[in-house]
């Protein structure tokens, strides 16, 4: 099938989350070079920041650990500072008839580290390294063909390599011509998006008042709406905020939206005292509501972390030519941040291997 071509280049990046915008850096520094298309208005993904007026807290991810090289190096070569997660403190336990113990429970997120600015500075500092002539916000990729993508908006754009950087899900639903092998088309669908059937509710404050009265932040509850409450606050309790996961099934969710919050707030007040009630802001992040995250199968989430890591379907498709590169396929740590990066890289060692190129290291 003959298409009209827009554009032309080594290679072609659906996604600009972390696992997109760190394959476009390895691009540049292998001097290589591509064009990122991004379905949203806006990088990050599954990344992203409630923006506050004394600073920003993570709707998407929180943590990182020790033991992450590759999330460590980025932020310090971004010149991004990171911190421990506050755990200082008594824990709180509600039980199912809502009765609040104290000093139950442990610490789960003790000894994870946040970023200052939260989590979206990485993405930010990706962009700011990144030609502004090659990322493309607003435009989603449609069709994959032979060597060739078919974007919104009737546009396209031809490369050696395309790399598929979300979730394995959403790529299942792309159209392919000529179509995937039946393997890798029924291995994507099965892959579950990490997190995405979740929702984060926050609330930011003037002050963490919950650390005067002696308490870390970090809740448990049998009760709901939130099932595990933290502590969110930035660098020495600012801005100050706590956040919940929700337990409420992401089916329920979207149509009780407004309920969960009131109850959220009402339950934070029996966690935390009276103040929890009054916050400067309130938002509820349900990520299955998100299109460019979540499909339908994703609103029920599997019960632990799955083992990911790359089917051997997904290997050398479209004779090498096309990858998939989101988190879900990494090699290691496969769902985080630092499986994000670990894809990435991954996928630009065959790129840059195929194409000749010296990698720069790093
Ligand atoms: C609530 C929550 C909490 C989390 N907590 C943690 C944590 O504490 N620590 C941790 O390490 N990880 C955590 N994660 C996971 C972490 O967010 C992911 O590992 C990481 O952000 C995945 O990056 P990615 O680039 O692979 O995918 P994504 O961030 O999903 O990026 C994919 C991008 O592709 C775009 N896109 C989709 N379809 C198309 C299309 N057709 N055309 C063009 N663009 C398209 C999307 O808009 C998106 O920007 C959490 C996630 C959530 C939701």
């Amino acid at each position: 099938m003959g298409y009209r071509t827009d554009m032309s280049t080594d290679v072609v990046i659906i996604g600009g989350g972390l696992a997109g915008l760190a394959l476009a850096s390895r691009m540049v520094k292998a001097g290589l070079s591509f064009q990122l298309f991004e379905a949203r208005p806006h990088f990050g993904g599954r990344i992203a920041a409630l923006e506050g007026p004394s600073g920003r807290v993570d709707l998407g991810p929180s943590w990182f650990w020790p033991g992450q090289p590759r999330i460590a190096q980025l932020i310090a070569e971004l010149g991004l500072q990171a911190f421990p997660q506050h755990a200082a403190g008594e824990i709180l336990f509600e039980d199912t008839t809502g009765k609040v113990h104290r000093g139950v429970g442990f610490a789960s997120m003790e000894g994870s580290f946040r970023v200052d600015g939260g989590m979206i500075g990485l993405i930010e500092g990706l962009v700011a390294t990144l030609p502004k002539d090659r990322l493309h916000l607003s435009c989603a990729a449609e069709m994959i063909g032979n060597g060739m993508v078919q974007l919104s908006e009737g546009r396209h754009c031809s490369a050696r390599h395309v790399a598929l950087a979300i979730p394995p899900r959403l790529a299942a639903g792309l159209r392919y011509d000529p179509p995937l092998p039946e393997a890798a088309q029924v291995a994507l669908a099965t892959i579950p998006t990490w997190m995405a059937g979740h929702a984060k509710f926050v609330a930011t404050y003037d002050h963490p008042f919950w650390r005067d009265k002696g308490l870390s932040g970090d809740a448990m509850s049998r009760n709901g709406p939130l099932a595990e409450i933290h502590d969110a606050s930035g660098v020495e309790g600012s801005p100050a905020a706590l956040f919940g996961f929700v337990g409420v099934p992401a089916t329920a969710r979207k149509e009780h939206a407004a309920k969960i919050k009131e109850m959220a707030l009402q339950q934070l007040a029996r966690f935390f005292g009276p103040d929890a009630a009054q916050p400067k802001q309130v938002r509820l992040q349900d990520w299955a509501c998100e299109p460019w995250t979540a499909t339908p199968a994703d609103h029920t989430p599997p019960q632990g972390h799955p083992d990911y890591g790359l089917l051997p379907s997904l290997v050398g498709v479209a004779d090498g030519r096309l990858h998939f590169a989101a988190t879900e396929t990494a090699p290691e740590m496969g769902g985080l941040m630092e499986g994000a990066l670990a894809s990435a890289e991954r996928v630009a060692r065959i790129i840059i291997e195929d194409m000749g190129a010296a990698a720069t290291p790093g």
